[in-house]
């Protein structure tokens, strides 16, 4: 690689980030087992899936909304950037031998040349061909991850079930193909084994755990205990920061003690999927959950000192729906009296061509909303929901098209 300035090597606690200088800066980030995991390369931001995916990212500022373009990339392209990063990791080994390369250290400790030397030498390692091979492996860990909460998305998802026990939403694909089943005690226990073999050093990028995949608060205290057990036992430095979506329609029946027993051990934060406060809207949805009981079970979690992250889907409902949308959504959302720790979610809905959802508003005559109409739907639930937040709670856009794991 032909470099007008030797690259800098930064080795931080979490992560091995490699900045070149190849007339314009290219910046490649690691894990400590040597996987690619993202790049800033010609303006635009690659970020690498564990299923060898590469989604590359710009947003237009241009219009009267922000256009985020996202594109999961081909073969060629997937194998041209992950061998990309490779070269820029041989490039500042050899930099590191030879003493030029520009050093940041933020692990603990003074700088350690020889581990720097072998975080380099498996990122150098993990060309195109190997990072076939690591989704591969990654395949036989997990069932694919298709969302996280954004604040979730380098938590280490651990599998308790798979699917989703209700499934049958109509605006949601999530979990489709999947049938719902709640992983026996002896097979989580493997899950974990293969999940700490599968990442090895890679475990520091990952924050906390995220029990998957859509309800695993179903299961009852008794049954989840021993598997939390588990889980503090194999993933010590994860088991201590949990979090996991529930069901509105099952979780409601939780009571503070139950969630007061989950939070002592470790779990942190339940994100709820309100959707709307809006009965009528959540009933065409086919989402069997009415906004009090939402808001009672975000009161039950607070109480029970957990934090919670709402989210609601702007557009979603079409232009019959819009304003009662808006308005029971925001009366909802103040009725939680959301404060320090929480987060509220705003997601843009696109309606599908076909599919439940779509036959369902073709039927009652639903028109969707355009993408500036979504925006602009979206702009109302933002700017409503700050004056609904207490201090401390935070509400943020949530881009469901542009999750990987
Ligand atoms: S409950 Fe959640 S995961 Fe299950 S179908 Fe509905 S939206 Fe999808």
């Amino acid at each position: 690689m032909r470099t007008t300035r030797p690259p800098r090597i930064a080795c931080k606690r979490e992560s091995l980030v490699i900045t070149v200088f190849d007339g314009e800066e290219a910046i490649y980030t690691f894990d400590h087992a040597g996987r690619f995991c993202s790049a800033w390369a010609g303006y635009r931001l690659y970020r690498r899936a564990l299923d060898g995916r590469v989604i590359r990212k710009h947003t237009d500022r241009s219009g009267r909304h922000p256009r985020r373009h996202r594109s999961f990339l081909e073969d060629e392209a997937r194998a041209t950037i992950t061998d990309a990063a490779a070269g820029a990791a041989s490039a500042a080994l050899d930099a590191l031998r030879d003493g030029t390369a520009e050093i940041v250290w933020s692990l603990p400790g003074d700088p350690d040349p020889n581990r720097a030397t072998q975080f380099l030498e498996a990122a150098a390692r993990f060309d195109a061909a190997a990072a076939d091979a690591d989704a591969l492996r990654y395949a036989s860990v997990y069932a694919p991850v298709p969302i996280l909460p954004p604040d979730r998305y380098r938590s280490l998802v651990v599998q308790v079930t798979e699917g989703c026990h209700w499934n049958r939403c109509t605006f949601c694909s999530f979990y489709r193909a999947r049938p719902f089943r709640i992983k026996p005690l002896d097979e989580f226990a493997s899950h974990l084994g293969a999940i700490r073999a599968f990442f090895g050093q890679g475990l520091t990028l990952r924050r906390g755990a995220f029990l998957g995949d859509a309800n695993a608060l179903l299961l009852p205290a008794g049954d989840l205990m021993p598997r939390m057990d588990l889980l503090a036992r194999a993933l010590p430095d994860q088991a201590g920061d949990l979090a996991a979506f529930i069901d509105v329609f099952t979780g409601y029946r939780r009571d503070h003690r139950d969630l007061a027993t989950l939070r002592a051990r470790g779990l942190r934060r339940i994100y709820l999927g309100l959707e709307s406060g809006d009965d009528e809207l959540l009933e065409f949805l086919n989402k069997p959950q009415s906004a009090e009981e939402a808001i009672g079970l975000a009161h039950t979690a607070r109480d029970a000192g957990m934090a919670v992250g709402i989210i609601v889907m702007a557009g979603i409902g079409g232009d019959a729906f819009w304003h009662r949308h808006v308005e029971a959504t925001l009366a909802a959302i103040r009725a939680m009296e959301l404060g320090a720790g929480d987060l509220l979610y705003v997601s843009a809905f696109a309606a599908p061509q076909s599919g439940p959802y779509a036959e369902r508003a073709v039927a009652a005559g639903v028109k969707p909303l355009t993408e500036d109409e979504v925006w602009d739907q979206m702009d109302e639930l933002v700017s409503g929901s700050k004056a609904a937040l207490g201090p401390g709670a935070r509400v943020a856009r949530y881009d469901i098209e542009e999750f990987i794991y």
